[in-house]
């Protein structure tokens, strides 16, 4: 078969053709062609969030990561202190990279089945005036469960701090809105909900504090505000860019609107949530979190307890049908997850359900629970 295998993975996620096909051209990263196809990616990425007075949007070669850590080290000052709300793997990730990079750094924890809790943020706030940013994942994609992100940027504002979202696996498809909800920084990639391939993130830097931004990172290769200055300056990336990146996150962008924006895609994704849980249940499958936490971006499912399940064979099982699940991230409990995001609709979503009940039943079990 030469089709490709869905994946029901939050990123890397099933591309379109189009998008695969963007990139069979080669580009000069000097050229004014390129260029201009990078100008049009950052206007675009803008629009999305309705950020083009409030803030800029600056793109990072690497992996989702590489920009977090880039936004923490471009807007957090060297002896400033960072705040990390905590209820899954990605925060913890946060805070790992912030420690690692020497800026002080405190994490707020909470529960990895709910959201963090505001209230509990604005007493910390009040208690520490050392704090001068916060940091929020707002899909924590370790369980799916979404953080208020509204709530968080108003209690940070109120307390005038700083505030850096990353907002990766949740941008372009849940709604977020810069000029009712303020942030400092907020983090986002290609191959997430734009359904690019993956290669680069991109950060939007609120423009107020840009100029303070100078000299606070300790790295040459992730300082956004370097990054900005020589791509206002030139047009161009400052270091090799992935060109073919930029070419299908162009056609992903274009693809994007015409699909009917933000609204459209989240309904599409609501659509494969909506096929993906009902038809789980149906085969006796639970979810980690409680039904008002889930979101349409990615499900854990609680693993059967029958001993005759494997996850390994699980996975294999499913791959056989064309469909490539995500291992579980927690600790805890044994869970797998299913991505809701990608080029794909409630038909493959069905058939991957149905995939589910093959394997399963390969596996001598009638049902998951
Ligand atoms: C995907 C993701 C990242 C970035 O992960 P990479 O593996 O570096 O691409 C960061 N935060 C969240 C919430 C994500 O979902």
């Amino acid at each position: 078969m030469d089709r490709d295998n869905i994946l029901l993975t939050p990123g890397p996620l099933t591309t379109s053709l189009r998008t695969k096909l963007a990139m069979l051209k080669d580009w000069g990263s000097w050229d004014a062609d390129f260029n201009a196809l990078t100008a049009r990616v950052r206007r675009g990425l803008l629009d999305i969030l309705h950020a083009g007075d409030s803030h800029v949007v600056v793109p990072l070669q690497g992996s989702g990561t590489f920009s977090v850590e880039a936004a923490v080290a471009t807007v957090v000052p060297r002896d400033g202190h960072l705040l990390v709300l905590d209820n899954g793997a990605y925060c913890k990730r946060m805070a790992k990279l912030a420690t690692l990079m020497g800026r002080r750094t405190t994490v707020l924890s909470f529960a990895e089945d709910g959201p963090v809790d505001p209230a509990l943020l604005a007493q910390r706030l009040a208690e520490d005036p050392s704090i001068t940013h916060v940091g929020l994942i707002h899909c924590e994609t370790g369980t799916g469960v979404v953080n208020p992100l509204a709530e968080v940027a108003a209690i940070c504002e109120a307390a005038g701090r700083g505030l850096i979202v990353d907002a990766m696996s949740s941008f372009a498809a849940l709604p977020i809105d810069a000029r009712t909800v303020r942030f400092d920084a907020l983090v986002a990639a290609s191959g997430k909900c734009l359904e690019g391939v993956p290669g680069m993130g991109f950060v939007f830097l609120r423009r107020s504090i840009l100029d303070g931004c100078a000299g606070r990172s300790h790295s040459l290769a992730m300082d956004l505000h370097d990054q900005h200055h020589y791509m206002e300056r030139t047009g161009q990336w400052r270091f090799t860019p992935p060109t073919h990146v930029v070419a299908a996150l162009a056609c992903a962008l274009d693809q994007y609107e015409e699909e009917g924006g933000q609204p459209a895609r989240l309904a599409r994704y609501t659509a494969n949530f909506d096929t993906l849980v009902a038809g789980m249940a149906a085969l006796g499958f639970g979810t980690f979190l409680a039904p008002e936490y889930l979101s349409p971006i990615i499900v854990t499912f609680l693993a059967p307890a029958d001993a005759r399940y494997d996850f390994k064979a699980f996975y294999a099982g499913a791959k056989a049908h064309g469909f490539m699940l995500y291992p579980g991230k927690l600790t805890e409990v044994e869970t797998f997850r299913v991505g809701c995001i990608g080029a794909i609709g409630p038909k493959e979503m069905q058939q991957a359900v149905d995939a589910v009940a093959h394997t399963l039943a390969g596996m001598g079990l009638s049902r998951a629970d």
